[in-house]
């Protein structure tokens, strides 16, 4: 048998150089070639023994054996476990392992993510998919539901675990359709104790709820991501363009925003405690996702996520497949709240991703009361990124969104020094208004303060 093996593994090693040659990438992407390639692939001759050489020992593995628990089709383990007869080498991906399990290369995985000890103590598990690609490439981690009730992200990460092939993908897709399952649950934007998971981010293990369960996720799942992708949409009855909402003055990240297809992108720092912030202070380049509105299904943005992300995997090396976009190339925007200065009810002029001139009619506050009528109008020559649904609104209600168009290099510039739009971009909300209508509040927690950092 060893020797066997000793016969067919340079044919096979052969073998795999050719596959990998063949690949076809992106021209601006080359994939990271395994080290044993080259060299078992190497045309000169090794110097002839004078007499029988004993035969080889087999290459010393640098992977562990596949535990009983591995996931993966029954070729793959056979062909990469040593003590099979069908043994042929160390596969040219090794296992990805994370949440103490490991997924094998052609592989995908449903896992589980312990989120925390609910109330009565039973456990909270939310699934964790994995898609492990044969060929090497980076690690691409889509997150949504982090707010419980922002649905359109949820469907868009099953709709890419579903789609995407792990035998014809490059790298591995870390996909979390429902980070808080707790939230989604009750069709609630918040944790049980009403706090925004998305304020505590990178977390604590000694904090709070919310504190716990961000650090959980971080240290399990987001320390895996070479880079990551958090869904959402506009929050209490506003709706958001498809949008990507990104730091610009960080190269990576502004790179990464390239990736998008047609998709808007926002320069917008973020804020402490968001997911996207505490990943890319981590060395992992993300952004926010933004489409559509809170509590529903909406096809044309699902689809739109969709396509945005199939975009992605190409540009990052992934896949081989590039959707065709009407419009090709991202566009760039700063953008400004326009607000209420009066109660009333919201009556909207205008539609979602409509170009407004400057002091073009947006739509009117109507006070049915007095029979006062109040006009809101663009400040800038834009486009409506975000707006809220037609509602009875207070004084100071952000209503519209209006991004004015730039280039990706003058965000950028802008960006680094340190021109960011003002008021700052918020995530989903401005943050005199971070709990929603009819919801009540809580008396400030001391230990806000404290978990603060
Ligand atoms: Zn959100």
């Amino acid at each position: 048998m060893i020797a066997e093996r000793s016969r067919l593994a340079p044919i096979l090693l052969l073998f795999f150089a050719a596959a990998v040659a063949a690949q076809d990438f992106p021209p601006d992407q080359q994939p990271p070639q395994p080290a044993e390639v080259p060299q078992a692939a190497d045309p000169a001759p090794a110097p002839r023994p004078r007499r029988p050489a004993p035969p080889p020992a087999p290459p010393p593995l640098s992977i562990p054996p596949w535990p009983v628990e591995s996931v993966g089709p029954p070729i793959l383990l056979a062909a990469g476990d040593p003590a099979s007869d069908a043994f042929i080498g160390p596969p040219l991906v090794p296992p990805f392992r994370i949440l103490d399990s490991e997924v094998l290369p052609g592989a995908s995985a449903r896992l589980e993510w312990n989120a925390s000890q609910s109330f009565s103590g039973g456990e909270v598990v939310s699934p964790v998919v994995v898609v492990h690609g044969l060929r090497p490439g980076p690690v691409l981690c889509l997150t949504a539901g982090v707010h419980g009730d922002e649905l359109n992200g949820v469907e868009i990460v099953r709709r890419i675990t579903n789609e995407v092939d792990p035998k014809q993908l490059g790298g591995t897709i870390v996909a979390v359709p429902i980070v808080n399952l707790f939230g989604f649950s009750r069709n609630s934007r918040y944790l049980p104790d009403r706090r925004d998971l998305n304020r505590y981010f990178p977390g604590s293990r000694y904090g709070s709820i919310a504190s716990r369960i961000a650090s959980s996720f971080f240290e399990n799942v987001v320390r895996h991501c070479d880079s990551l992708v958090d869904f959402h949409t506009g929050s209490f009855d506003r709706s958001n363009l498809p949008q990507v909402r990104a730091d610009l003055a960080r190269p990576q990240v502004q790179e990464f925003t390239r990736g998008f297809g047609a998709t808007t992108v926002l320069h917008s720092p973020g804020t402490r405690g968001m997911l996207r912030t505490a990943a890319t202070l981590s060395g992992v380049p993300s952004v926010t996702f933004e489409v559509g509105g809170p509590g529903e299904l909406q096809p044309v943005e699902i689809a739109h996520g969709v396509q945005a992300i199939h975009t992605l995997l190409h540009k990052l090396g992934m896949s081989r497949n590039l959707p065709v976009w009407s419009e090709p190339q991202p566009y760039y925007y700063e953008s400004s709240w326009v607000r209420s200065d009066a109660g009333g009810v919201l009556l909207s002029e205008v539609t979602l991703g409509q170009r407004v001139e400057r002091g073009e009619l947006l739509g009117k506050v109507i006070d049915p009361i007095h029979n006062l009528e109040r006009e809101l109008r663009s400040p800038v020559v834009g486009r409506v990124i975000g707006m809220a649904r037609n509602q009875v609104v207070l004084p100071g209600f952000a209503a519209y969104h209006v991004g004015e168009e730039t280039s990706a290099s003058d965000a950028m510039h802008k960006a680094e020094a340190g021109q960011t739009p003002a008021p700052p971009v918020e995530e989903d909300a401005p943050p005199d208004e971070e709990h929603a209508p009819g919801d009540e509040l809580l008396p400030p927690d001391p230990e806000d303060e404290f978990e603060a950092d």
